[in-house]
């Protein structure tokens, strides 16, 4: 039996939810960082591996290729809010540079 990813049950959660509710906000969120002030510290990729990972030409920290929005390191597509973790990491960072837009 092929196993699903976290994230795929994380989003088919997250639709049923909406669904049910009808409500949207605090179901999904997006999370940019700000590259060019990272210091590659590896807190938000150690707190979050399901979201962030490190870049391997600069570094830097860098949002996880299938949550990139239009293949953009710093921007990720709408997630479930579910995904916790990326609070963590915002709250982790040194240099305060993840945002996180409900
Ligand atoms: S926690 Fe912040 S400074 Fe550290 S690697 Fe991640 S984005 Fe860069």
């Amino acid at each position: 039996m092929e196993q699903v990813p976290w994230y795929e049950w994380n989003i088919y959660c997250a639709q049923m939810l909406h669904a049910k509710t009808g409500r949207r906000k605090g179901v999904y969120m997006k999370v940019t960082i700000d590259r060019k002030q990272c210091v590659s510290c590896g807190s938000c990729w150690d707190s979050c591996p399901e979201l962030f990972v490190q870049n391997e030409k600069d570094s830097f920290s860098q949002i996880v290729p299938e949550y990139q929005e239009n293949g953009d390191p710093a921007k990720s597509t709408e997630i479930p809010d579910t995904t916790s973790c990326a609070r963590d990491a915002a709250d982790l960072c040194p240099a305060t540079i993840i945002t996180i837009v409900e």
